[in-house]
């Protein structure tokens, strides 16, 4: 038996990864799930699932839910409670769901215990790359990408050497504006930026993908994951969302991996790896797909994919400045207060009013991203 420690339980990875856990109870069991404040649904999950604790990141949140449930189970509360069970807790694998730079620093903890990390929360990887895989290394903890696109991947590469890789090809849906104009991007409205064609997500990456900044993410991730450099990961529209990434190795093959458009599996592999189990799931029917076809991203229409690029191949501080800027913006997009071409706009402002360093350490890290924070809010 396995003992799983969910980050953020009631997101859309969190869920999924409940249902994955709920065909999978010879195998596995939960020690805690943890929340920002979502006690309504984390009630229902741990009358479900039976946790050892829980935390609630929301005090008073907290306080109501320890209210409600009694002594069936203990409440812990704060970031304090995060880090307190990503520490302390009994546990072997980390789900980190998680979404954006709060995933940080319990996922540093449970890496310094040496332990499997799946790893959902790209923002981790975007921001501290450098630190993350020294930690693993010096740490002996594993990494297994969640990200469909990353666990593609990551599935081309068993059995094979790194030095014969040549490139990684990441595959984007292209979002909800793929057919879009740049011009037509001025005035895109919320609800349009929240419609995904394939995939249903929470709401910060669902925009991250209508930017495309979703993709420029994962190139970081990949970047850091698998160390490689810009010049060795491409992009490429997919519209279908069937084939989630390829390989391409130096003798000129080219290993994909395919599936329905489903979270459940890229989250059972990173759990069961490098076994494989049997699911409900459901199977891909080939002639059924009809046609998959794939184009050049365009650079100009989506900014913030090329941005991605750029503060890669920068590397230092950049890639915490462009995170913490397009938060920062998304956060504003979903209330409403900017439009959709202003996101790009907000994450240039903030590369350009801050300097780059190279090799930050994790003070850097956290003092840059309430920086730039900070630097924005007083700007809007
Ligand atoms: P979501 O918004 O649906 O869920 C986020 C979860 O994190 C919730 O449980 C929430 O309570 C918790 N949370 C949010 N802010 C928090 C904070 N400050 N402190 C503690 N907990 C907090 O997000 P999601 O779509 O499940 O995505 C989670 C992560 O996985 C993101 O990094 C995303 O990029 C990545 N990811 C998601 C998908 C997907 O299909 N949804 C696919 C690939 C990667
Ligand atoms: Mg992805």
């Amino acid at each position: 038996m396995k003992r799983i420690l969910i980050l953020g339980s009631t997101g859309s990875i969190g869920v999924n990864t409940l249902k994955v856990l709920k065909e999978l109870k010879d195998k596995y069991t939960i020690e805690a799930l943890t929340v920002n404040s979502n006690i309504d649904l984390l009630e229902k999950q741990i009358h479900e699932y039976l946790p050892n604790y829980a935390v609630v990141v929301d005090e008073q949140k907290a306080k109501e839910l320890q209210q409600r449930i009694g002594n069936k189970c203990r409440i812990l509360s704060g970031e304090e409670g995060l880090v307190e069970a990503t520490k302390n807790g009994n546990y072997d694998i980390l789900l980190s769901a998680l979404v954006g730079f709060a995933g940080l620093r319990p996922t540093i903890e449970s890496i310094k215990r040496g332990k499997r990390i799946a790893l959902a929360n790209k923002e981790t990887l975007v921001v501290a790359g450098e630190l993350i895989v020294d930690l693993c290394k010096q740490y002996g903890a594993e990494l297994i990408p969640v990200d469909s696109e990353h666990s593609a991947i990551f599935q081309c590469l068993v059995g094979e050497d790194k030095s014969y890789i040549q490139k990684l090809i990441l595959t984007a849906s292209g979002g909800p504006f793929l057919h879009k104009s740049k011009d037509d991007l001025k005035n895109v409205n919320l609800e349009e930026a929240l419609d995904h064609p394939n995939w249903k997500m929470g709401n910060k990456i669902t925009i991250d993908s209508a930017t495309m900044m979703n993709k420029g993410l994962e190139v970081i991730e990949a970047h850091w994951l698998f160390g490689l450099n810009k010049e060795n990961i491409d992009v490429v529209i997919h519209p279908q969302s069937i084939i989630h990434s390829f390989v391409e190795f130096i003798d000129g093959s080219i290993k994909a991996q395919l599936s329905v458009p489903d979270m459940k599996l890229p989250i059972q592999y990173a759990l069961s790896y490098p076994d494989r189990f049997n699911n409900e799931f459901t199977h891909t029917n080939l002639p059924k797909l009809a046609e998959l076809t794939f184009y050049e991203p365009d650079y100009n229409k989506f900014e913030c994919l090329k941005l991605a690029y750029d503060v890669m191949e920068e590397g230092g501080i950049s890639p915490c400045i462009l995170n913490a800027a397009n938060e920062v913006a998304v956060s504003k997009f979903l209330q409403g207060n900017i439009k959709f071409l202003q996101i790009p706009e907000t994450i240039n402002k903030a590369l350009l009013k801050f300097e780059n360093h190279k090799h930050p350490d994790l003070e850097t890290i956290y003092e840059t991203d309430r920086k730039t924070r900070e630097y924005l809010e007083s700007t809007f």
